[in-house]
């Protein structure tokens, strides 16, 4: 039996009613947006390893700058991000920055490296919109001060009490899915050992986590997402 009718069979018969989405770059792969670790990672020959870091950000804002506004620009949800929504009682934590669960629709979502859309003074630490693109790059802060991207840089600390609380409803729900991450960015990969009920992961590779989860489909994200979303809708009624 494939692991996506077993899966399907598994979710029928637990009808799970608290579920958690973990999703990392792979569920914005099938809107373009390349990963860091599968093809197409590198921006003008750089890799993310060498622009999302607050030295690289030290030694040159405007090419950091360029590469977040170049980002910004390729970002569209697909049908992973889609059929994620409307589960509308879902937590979705993220390692994504790219913002699109909440672009799709997703009410509550725990974004743990932070979003693409919102800047924040390097000397203020204050936080503001930035959907559209900067007139100037780099971008000031009226303080006089460089904006930065509101993301988490490799070395930095998780926006304080999301790790925690993802960590609690992980450990709580009665499904954990698991879509498109590698399981090799920690603390987000610890998350998958707090779980020890019904487990699904979606990647077409083999991860660092799929041992670790029950069901492991070897599919996009945009093609296995909607059947088990809908298994889970049919299971309960939502
Ligand atoms: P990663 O690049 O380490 O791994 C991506 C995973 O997605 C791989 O396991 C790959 O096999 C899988 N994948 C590729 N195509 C897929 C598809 N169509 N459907 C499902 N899975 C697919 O990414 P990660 O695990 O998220 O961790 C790396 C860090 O990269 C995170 O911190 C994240 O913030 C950051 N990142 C974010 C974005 C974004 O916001 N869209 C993009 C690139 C990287």
């Amino acid at each position: 039996m494939d692991a996506i009718k077993a899966a399907v069979d598994a979710i029928r018969q637990e009808k799970p009613r608290s579920v958690v989405v973990l999703t990392g770059a792979g569920v914005s792969a099938d809107s373009g947006i390349p990963t860091f670790r599968g093809e197409g990672g590198l921006w003008r020959n750089f890799r993310a390893e060498d622009l999302a870091t607050p030295e690289a950000f030290a030694r040159n804002p405007l090419l950091v700058w360029e590469w977040y506004e170049w980002r910004r620009s390729i970002v569209r949800t697909n049908a992973a991000h889609r059929a994620i929504a409307s589960l509308a009682d879902a937590l979705v934590v993220t390692q994504n920055v790219d913002g699109l669960h909440l672009r799709a629709g997703s009410q509550n979502v725990i974004e743990l490296h932070g979003n693409l859309f919102r800047a924040r003074c390097v000397r203020e630490e204050i936080t503001r919109d930035a959907s559209n693109p900067f007139a100037e790059l780099p971008p000031h802060c009226e303080c006089g001060a460089l904006l930065r991207p509101d993301v988490v840089w490799f070395g930095e600390m998780l926006p304080e009490g999301a790790f925690a609380k993802a960590g609690i409803a992980v450990r709580d729900a009665d499904l954990l899915l698991v879509i498109g991450t590698s399981g090799v960015v920690f603390p987000a990969a610890g998350l998958v050992s707090l779980h020890h009920g019904l487990s699904i992961e979606i990647n077409p590779q083999l991860s660092a986590i799929s041992s670790s989860c029950t069901f492991a489909i070897a599919a996009k994200a945009a093609d296995a997402t909607p059947t088990i979303i809908e298994a889970i809708r049919a299971g309960t009624d939502r």
